[in-house]
């Protein structure tokens, strides 16, 4: 705690400096989650089916808002922050919009490495600095980490990760630190950890290595953290803010800020509709800014010389074939022979592979370099005993991270992780820093300072702790089931008629996981409409997914749909490539485009797969699905 409190007296110090007439700067830790629902909200959200108002819906409540009618909060961001902010506000019974510069998630949220954790190697820290503050972080994302899972829980599980020991005093500190992890975790345990010999160790984990540095294996510890689909999840965000009211607009930029002539409050925004154009302002009582990494920019529309408080740190993850790791088991390393992290975990059928950050510059499209995939590569080696090569590599993507800066750190690892909320300038709060993990209760928190700042009247508190997302509500794990055996997929042939095909385990699972309840729609979709083909070998994604993503997900672009409603893009970048003309071709059957918007979409989706570093003859074909 003391170090954060000196963090925050040093921010605070640089915000006085620019001569800011509000300056509050809080890092806090949300408690009370006795709260409960509204059954109207969750019975809103539970029975529109999915049925989202379109676009020029947002557009026209965005633009009828005025200085004598604004919204009562305008966020600025549609990542896992913005969105979280969106659904807490909204569900307070406030007047809310949110504007997205490109897609809902096409930031740091959409490139994470989808864990939902509660750092255990925070909890290391905290234990070797004995940091009672690094404790209570924690602690604290332990609990959301559990919320998470429960309120999306068709996005999320909970997924066991390996942790190799070539010796005894590794087995018993790994042992020991993890234990603390799930005592850490208390009544929010998600499964006990637990030690496994050498033997069990390789039946569950057939590709461990046996003999590491001339030491035999000893055996392995372990623990469970979360996994999600994290693009989906934050589209899940944007689309149940919308469901209970809340404007949320994706493809929307805000240009410059609006200040009040007399106080220089800040009053809303000028926004560029980047799909049509047309500029508009929205009035708004308070501004919050959720733009991630590029939250400085915000704040520099309101001062020039606004100190800097990110400190962007990318990451870079690689994509492998599934026989990488096995089905439903992660490995981490902790440390590495240069000290850093290395992890490989099961994803959307394919193996996802990476390792901690390093300090970055920012850019809107970032690439992985060369040297940090032949990295993850070499780090990997030292524990497998298969070949790993990078002809494997099906994808590789960079992600930066929103760290909010300590002036005087050095280094990413000392840089806290949580998040700061501020109001520098009157009528703009700034939310940034944390984790995808705690995107709930940093939404909090900035509401609750919007709320201060703008004297809001809400109807209620947070609810948002308890609230289950669109498709959630009632999904269990088994409803797969009953598309496999209620559907049938029609498919178009070459010459046009019309063929039943079967609704595979494979693409049923596939539908119940991404879209929860709501998968039947997609399956109706698939079976009424003839969208029922694969749009890629090996893959489990329907055309009908094209379709009922442009009518209900607000996709807008071939690459909302090849990278954030479904994750081509990100496991393999020639498949996503293949799928590229069919996605084109649904999504101007659903929007109406003209040849040269559908050639600007072949040519926007291709810059953006050339920003996926895959190896470029990886060749990979599991044969499963014909
Ligand atoms: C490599 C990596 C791995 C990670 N792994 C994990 C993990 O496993 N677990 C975990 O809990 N956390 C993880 N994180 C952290 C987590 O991903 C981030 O903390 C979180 O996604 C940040 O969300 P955000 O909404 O603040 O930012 P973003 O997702 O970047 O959203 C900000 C949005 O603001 C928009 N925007 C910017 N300017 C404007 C403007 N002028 N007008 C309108 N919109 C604008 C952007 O387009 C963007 O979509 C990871 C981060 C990285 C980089």
């Amino acid at each position: 705690m003391a170090s954060s409190a000196l963090r925050l007296r040093r921010i605070g110090a640089i915000a006085a400096a620019a001569a800011a007439a509000t300056t509050t700067f809080t890092v806090t830790i949300s408690s009370n989650d006795n709260r409960s629902v509204d059954p109207s909200i969750q019975t809103k959200i539970a029975t529109s089916n999915g049925v989202v108002p379109p676009r020029r819906a947002h557009i026209s409540s965005l633009v009828g808002s005025t200085p004598d009618k604004p919204l009562d909060i305008l966020v600025v961001g549609g990542g896992a922050t913005g969105c979280g902010v969106a659904l807490d506000a909204v569900t307070r019974g406030l007047r809310v919009g949110l504007v997205e510069r490109e897609d809902f998630a096409s930031g740091t949220s959409s490139r994470s490495t989808k864990l939902i954790h509660g750092g255990v190697r925070y909890l290391e820290k905290a234990v070797f600095n004995v940091d009672y503050g690094q404790l209570k972080l924690v602690f604290h994302a332990l609990k959301e980490r559990k919320q998470v899972i429960d309120n999306a829980p068709h996005l999320c599980h909970s997924l066991p990760c390996m942790t190799p020991c070539f010796g005894w005093f590794e087995v018993v500190y790994y042992w020991a630190g993890l234990k603390l992890y799930d005592l850490v975790a208390g009544a929010r345990l998600l499964h006990m950890s637990r030690y496994y010999s050498a033997q069990e160790s390789i039946e569950l984990f057939p590709t461990l290595k046996r003999m590491g540095d001339d030491k035999s294996l000893k055996g392995t510890v372990v623990y469970y953290d979360g996994q999600m689909n994290d693009s989906r999840l934050n589209v899940g965000l944007a689309c149940t803010a919308s469901l209970a009211g809340a404007s949320v607009l994706n493809y929307a930029e805000v240009v410059s800020l609006l200040k009040d002539d007399v106080d220089g409050r800040i009053i809303g925004a000028r926004i560029r509709d980047n799909i049509s154009g047309e500029e508009f302002d929205t009035y708004a009582k308070v501004v919050i800014n959720a733009a991630g990494p590029f939250c400085d920019f915000i704040r520099k529309l309101v001062d020039k010389a606004a100190p800097p408080m990110i400190s962007p740190s990318s990451g870079v993850h690689i994509v492998l074939p599934d026989y990488y790791s096995p089905e439903g088991m992660g490995l981490i390393v902790p440390k590495t022979k240069d000290g850093r992290v290395v992890f490989m975990l099961p994803w959307l059928g394919r193996t996802l592979a990476g390792t901690t950050d390093s300090n970055t510059i920012l850019t809107m499209l970032p690439e992985p370099h060369e040297d940090e995939i032949q990295f993850i590569l070499d780090a990997l080696s030292d524990y497998l005993c298969i070949k790993v090569r990078r002809t494997d590599v099906l994808s590789a993507w960079s992600g930066i991270r929103p760290l909010a800066m300590d002036p005087r750190a050095k280094n990413t690892e000392s840089i806290s992780r949580d998040h700061v909320v501020c109001e520098d300038f009157p009528g703009l709060v700034t939310i940034t820093g944390g984790k995808w993990t705690t995107y709930r209760s940093m939404a909090e928190d900035a509401v609750d300072a919007a709320i201060k700042s703008g004297k809001l009247s809400p109807a209620n508190e947070c609810i948002t702790h308890n609230l289950i997302l669109t498709g959630g509500s009632g999904w269990d794990p088994s409803n797969f089931t009953v598309i496999a055996q209620q559907y049938v997929r029609m498919k178009q042939t070459r010459d046009g008629r019309v063929v039943p095909g079967v609704m595979d385990t494979a693409v049923a699972k596939h539908l119940s996981q991404a879209y929860g309840t709501l998968a039947e729609r997609v399956a109706s979709i698939s079976q009424n409409e003839g969208l029922g083909k694969r749009l890629a070998h090996g893959y489990p994604f329907l055309e009908a997914e094209v379709a009922y993503c442009a009518r209900y997900e607000y996709c807008e672009s071939a690459t909302d749909f090849i990278a954030r409603r479904c994750r081509l893009a990100f496991l393999d970048t020639d498949a996503a490539h293949q799928a590229l003309p069919r996605v084109i071709e649904i999504l101007t059957a659903e929007h109406k485009w003209d040849t040269s918007r559908k050639n600007y979409e072949f040519k926007k989706a291709k810059e953006f797969l050339e920003t996926f570093k895959s190896s470029k003859n990886a060749q990979f074909h599991d044969g499963k699905h014909k």
